[in-house]
């Protein structure tokens, strides 16, 4: 029998609920009257707006301005007024300025015309895909053509791409792997054709055969060796790190990134996205979200345009059925609890969920008992409970030196304690103050 490839150290298996979605095409959620788009979508600084109440914005246009070597462009995802430019709270609690726009619903709808790709070379598609606002859809929202530069010096031997989607209940890039395969295998090209690597694997977890064999199946039309490799189900396997162990069995030593062991990595839906920017030149202006949870009436993956309000995404999907005991932006391990139906998609926004059953999660919390679970289960092979007691005792320094910042905020750890110690966040608040 085969053996199934995955990462060795920690991880958990949270039960999938992905039968809620999996099986939903995805539509195209009608315009909404209005959106909400911030100029803060992506890691790095906040883009600089270009454009002030009482505009006017057409589909397509830049409206934002990077602001840094780490920053994105932002373009209005509608034709439209702009009504008021205010202060938002997003779900990861990023507070920004955002664009209120107000949209031309009689507006003519936008065509975008097909470019031909195979001639380009790397510095032109890291210029377009600059230019498109790309950055990455997995939820990280690094910006790709910064990700995508390959520094001098080094090589790419291994382009990996991420079809793992790991996280319970979403369901949109194994939708997108279903519907837009040749699109994907076009975006992963493209990257191909910048970055020149030797070898491109593409992993995904076996809970996805119909993936599988439709990636297998259209890459058989394909002109570049490309390798689909089935991993075994475990959470956090779409990490970097975890799904390069899985996939071509390196590790990135502590501090290091991707390709200083020779890889890029990319996700499925950022693959997408590059094609639609460089083979349509149609900026990340839109995206596909999961919405779901015991607490949605009828569960979707949508196709949304980028400011899309929850409000809108719920209302679509007839509302919810019960009251949710929370709503999540993301996914329910890494994903962000939010409160406010106002709260904007955005580029880095996989899912939005109304979950029940949450009660057993947020149990009171009782003292350690030195089980040593969250220690099992942890993917960096850190010491969750000891690093938790420093920070708790104000000794960053000494978390540090224990590789805290190493920490990827996963929340295995977490998840498996039965103390129910609030981990992850003790994470966060020893990084944030790791960081000072
Ligand atoms: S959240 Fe951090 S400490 Fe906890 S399991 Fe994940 S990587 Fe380890
Ligand atoms: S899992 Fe929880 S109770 Fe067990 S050692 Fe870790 S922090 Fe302590």
């Amino acid at each position: 029998m085969q053996r199934i490839a995955t990462f060795r150290k920690g991880g958990v298996h949270p039960s999938d609920r992905k039968a809620l979605s999996s099986s939903c095409a995805i539509e195209q959620l009608p315009m909404p009257v209005e959106l909400i788009v911030p100029l803060s979508q992506h890691l790095g600084a906040p883009a600089t707006a270009l454009k002030q109440k009482g505009d006017t914005v057409e589909i397509g246009e830049k409206i934002g301005k990077a602001s840094g070597f780490i920053s994105a462009d932002i373009h209005s995802p509608a034709t439209g007024t702009i009504k008021e430019v205010r202060k938002v709270t997003l779900a990861n609690s990023v507070a920004c300025d955002a664009y209120v726009i107000t949209v031309d619903n009689d507006a003519e709808p936008k065509q975008w015309e097909y470019h031909p790709f195979r001639a380009l070379d790397a510095q032109e598609i890291l210029a377009i895909v600059q230019d498109m606002g790309v950055v990455g859809t997995g939820g990280a929202t690094f910006p790709t053509h910064v990700k995508l530069m390959v520094p001098k010096g080094k090589s790419v031997d291994a382009l990996v791409v991420n079809g793992v989607e790991c996280e319970p209940y979403l369901t949109a890039d194994h939708r997108l792997m279903l519907e837009k395969t040749e699109h994907i295998l076009d975006g992963i090209m493209i990257v191909a054709q910048a970055t020149k690597p030797k070898k491109i694997i593409i992993g995904v977890e076996n809970n996805k055969p119909d993936a599988i064999q439709a990636l297998r199946a259209a890459i058989n039309m394909a002109d570049y060796p490309i390798t689909v490799e089935p991993l075994k189900v475990k959470y956090p396997q779409g990490d970097e790190k975890q799904l390069l162990k899985a996939t071509i069995g390196r590790e990135i030593p502590s501090g290091k990134l991707p390709i200083d062991v020779g890889a890029v990595v990319l996700n499925v839906g950022t693959a997408y996205a590059i094609f639609e920017a460089v083979v349509l030149r149609k900026p990340l202006i839109d995206r596909v979200v999961t919405v779901s949870g015991e607490a949605i009436s009828t569960p979707k993956n949508l196709r949304v345009p980028i400011g899309t309000k929850v409000f809108d995404l719920l209302s679509f999907c007839n509302g919810t059925s019960r009251q949710p005991e929370k709503m999540i932006s993301g996914g329910p391990m890494m994903g962000f609890a939010f409160f406010d139906d106002q709260t904007p998609v955005t580029k880095g926004t996989s899912g939005v969920l109304a979950l029940d059953h949450q009660k057993e999660h947020d149990a009171p919390t009782t003292a350690c008992i030195s089980c040593g679970r969250c220690v099992a289960v942890c993917p960096m092979g850190l010491q969750p409970t000891k690093l938790n007691k420093l920070i708790e005792h104000a000794r960053y320094e000494d978390a540090m030196k224990l590789n805290l910042m190493d920490c990827k905020e996963c929340g295995c750890c977490a998840y498996t304690c039965p103390a129910h110690l609030p981990l992850v966040h003790a994470m966060k608040i020893g990084k944030k103050m790791g960081r000072k």
